[in-house]
């Protein structure tokens, strides 16, 4: 494990590790008692907004479900919209669709053909970079929108998987990385 900051080793601290779940093999990064100390929680959101000023992010995009809980709050913050990219068949209205693999099958997330303007400037916003695999297919949904992507930024990153390799040629940050 690497933190970046003193302040991202006590999210860190608070990150309970899950073995073999929801399968054997997986170590699952349990965020909720991050989510449930309330001075943690603001430092999360405080820390995923970096140095993103208000007025120079027009829409945080969050992926489903868990890039909910810290996108929302970061877009309060940043006086900008929310977005949310939901997995296939969650979405009322018109939807672009971007499948991905996964070891065994695949999912496709789906956006609002509506909810994108080209040029608007995206903050993306995930819970944990593992494969890329749910990140990379939601970017591609805002490339098609021809979206502004100002940066990608996950809480946890797990290195060792490389999902960072999709995303070259872009601003990416972690807050914490295994
Ligand atoms: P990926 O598409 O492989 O980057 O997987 C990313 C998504 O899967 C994230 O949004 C996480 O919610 C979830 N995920 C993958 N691996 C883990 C893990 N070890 N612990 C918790 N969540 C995970």
């Amino acid at each position: 494990m690497s933190t970046n900051t003193a302040a991202a080793a006590s999210l860190e601290a608070a990150i309970r590790n899950v073995p073999d779940f929801p399968k054997p093999g997986i170590q699952f990064k349990d965020i909720t008692p991050v989510l449930s100390d309330a001075a943690l929680f603001a430092s999360c959101i405080e820390q995923l907004i970096g140095s993103h000023k208000p007025g120079s992010i027009d829409v945080v995009v969050g992926i489903d479900a868990r890039g909910f809980i810290f996108a929302a709050p970061a877009a309060i913050k940043l006086g900008a919209g929310f977005v949310p990219v939901r997995k296939k068949g969650k979405l009322p209205f018109d939807t672009m669709e971007e499948s991905y693999d996964l070891e065994y099958g695949s999912n496709t997330v789906a956006i609002h053909t509506d909810a994108i303007r080209p040029g608007t400037r995206i903050l993306l916003i995930d819970d944990l970079l593992a494969t890329g695999g749910t990140a990379s297919a939601a970017l591609n949904l805002l490339q098609k929108s021809r979206a502004q992507i100002v940066e990608v930024v996950f809480f946890i990153e797990l290195a060792f998987l490389n999902g960072r390799d999709r995303f070259k040629g872009l601003p990416i940050r972690s807050l914490v990385t295994y």
